[in-house]
């Protein structure tokens, strides 16, 4: 479904990322781990369109991605959840929702607010409320939500727990099991490698700007030096 190859991204005249390879297949998850400042939002912006690429091939459904504009690349069915979660803040839970609702691509069953508010409930309480009066963790459902609402073919989450107290993140979790049972390919960025490792099928390690580990669950799991020395955990 994605896949990136040699993705060379700068920001001014310095490099950020060095040939990063991946590749997400329809129907799975997939994680991009890595410490802090190692390259995993520039990859996931590189991907959306947000920091061009430099040079490098994305593709995306057989369509070249890498010189797209971040709308275009929208509509080609990839959503991001941003880290910061970034929700419209003088826009209601509903109007963030419906803000971005669009079935492009012609799914039968198609993201609605009801499902949304079905998959969050903690959303239903706040249906009227403005995106800025919401607590972290409703704006990390209700990111996601709006994410859904576009019915994209890749979900991408920045950081799909951070910041967020424990019963807030075992939702998210819990949504993105679901999600992967329904066959929603996703790529996730997220500290907590335990949940991760519950919910991914497979994942890349990130350093310095390249890959330097890909492998499966099972595979990282197995190696808890890998983890020590690459993640730090
Ligand atoms: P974190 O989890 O802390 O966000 P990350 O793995 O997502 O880390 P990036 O944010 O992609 O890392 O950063 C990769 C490198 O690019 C870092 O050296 C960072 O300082 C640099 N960088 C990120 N954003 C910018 C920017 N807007 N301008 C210049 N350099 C940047």
């Amino acid at each position: 479904m994605l896949t990136v190859d040699g993705l060379e991204t700068f920001y001014g005249a310095s490099q950020a990322l060095f040939s990063v390879t991946l590749e997400v297949r329809e129907g799975e998850v997939v994680t991009l781990l890595g410490r802090n400042g190692m390259g995993k939002t520039t990859t996931v912006h590189s991907i959306t369109g947000i920091v061009p690429a430099r040079s490098g091939r994305i593709e995306f459904e057989g369509q070249q991605i890498e010189k797209a504009r971040s709308f275009r690349i929208g509509q080609a069915g990839i959503a991001l959840v941003p880290e910061g979660r970034q929700v419209f803040p003088n826009l209601t839970v509903r109007e963030n929702l419906v803000a971005t609702a669009a079935n492009r691509h012609g799914r039968a069953d198609p993201w609605t607010v009801t499902r949304i508010l079905d998959m969050f409930p903690p959303l239903a309480d706040r249906f009227d409320a403005m995106g800025s009066l919401l607590s972290g963790g409703e704006q990390q459902m209700l990111a996601i939500g709006r994410a859904l609402m576009t019915n994209p073919k890749l979900l991408i989450l920045d950081e799909a727990t951070e910041g967020l107290a424990p019963l807030v993140r075992q939702e998210i979790w819990r949504c993105l099991e679901r999600l992967k049972v329904d066959g929603q390919s996703i790529l996730v960025i997220d500290k907590n490698i335990a949940d991760l490792a519950r919910v991914a099928d497979r994942h890349y390690i990130i350093e310095k700007g390249t890959i330097v580990w890909a492998g499966t669950t099972r595979e990282l799991q197995s190696d808890p030096e890998l983890l020590a020395e690459r993640i730090g955990v």
